[in-house]
């Protein structure tokens, strides 16, 4: 669904991005984490082609990005993205938060982008609260609005930015859950986030990063409780003073 292959870039002489390989298959949930600066905003830009890259390919549903003839509207659409920060329009509600894309790109009738958005907001247990600007809204259910706006394009791939960091920490759950719904669901999901929790839940793989390298990449309990590199163990415990969780420990 998703390869890097040899994917460099520089901001100026800064090399952002080192020599990155790794495949994403159908499906697949992976779990970006790493230092502040590491270069895992710039990771992720690169998929839709919001930063593109100096050197190497990456190739996304068959596209290949270093092609000048691939369509980024087509890419775009297929990737769904949400950032730590909502960005929802406040003038609107969250039923048109969702319907503005659908109407707008996709050619959606009034009728059909409202029901959609509806089935989405109750999909993510917001439906009693359709008629809500956003400053109506708890940080939670902002960030479940956006989820659903990205939803109602239909995206194969979900790319998500730090989406829990801004919230008070007890909204941060309602949140995962939307997000460990939509990986059990089948979303391939690429998701910069330093929540183990969610990782130990869902993620397939989860990639260390520092210094614009790939450092690890393994299960969760490999990289969060045996982590290999002397970095990632510093970084490990740099933010979780405690461990969490235990390699054979599962929770359902
Ligand atoms: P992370 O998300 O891991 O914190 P980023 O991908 O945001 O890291 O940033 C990686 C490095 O690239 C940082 O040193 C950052 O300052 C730099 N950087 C990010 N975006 C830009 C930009 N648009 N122009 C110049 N430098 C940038
Ligand atoms: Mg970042």
């Amino acid at each position: 669904m998703i390869k890097f292959i040899n994917a460099n870039k520089w901001f100026n002489d800064q090399h952002v991005l080192k020599n990155i390989n790794l495949e994403i298959t159908k499906g697949e949930v992976i779990v970006i984490c790493g230092p502040s600066g590491a270069g895992k905003s710039t990771f992720l830009r690169t998929i839709n082609k919001l930063e593109p890259i100096d050197d190497g390919e990456i190739i996304v549903d068959g596209m290949y990005l270093s092609d000048s003839r691939t369509d980024l509207t087509a890419l775009r659409a297929e990737i769904g993205m949400v950032f730590q920060h909502f960005n929802l329009y406040p003038h609107k509600t969250a039923t048109n938060n969702i319907t503005l894309a659908p109407r707008k790109v996709r050619g959606l009738s009034k009728n059909d982008a409202r029901e959609r958005a509806h089935k989405l907001l109750e999909r993510v247990g917001l439906i009693h609260r359709k008629d809500a600007y956003p400053a109506q809204l708890s940080g939670g259910e902002q960030q479940r609005v956006a989820i659903a706006r990205s939803l109602a394009m239909e995206p194969k791939i979900m790319l998500f930015d730090e989406p829990t960091s801004a919230l008070d920490p007890e909204l941060i759950n309602e949140v995962l859950d939307v997000m460990i719904s939509l990986a059990k669901e089948g979303m391939t999901m690429v998701v910069v986030t330093h929540e183990i929790g969610f990782a130990q839940k869902v993620a397939d793989k989860v990639v260390f990063m520092a210094d614009g390298e790939i450092l690890e990449i393994g299960s969760p309990p490999g990289i969060f409780v045996n982590p290999r590199h002397q970095r990632t163990k510093d970084f490990m415990s740099s933010v979780f003073h405690i461990p969490i969780f235990d390699a054979g420990q599962e929770e359902e």
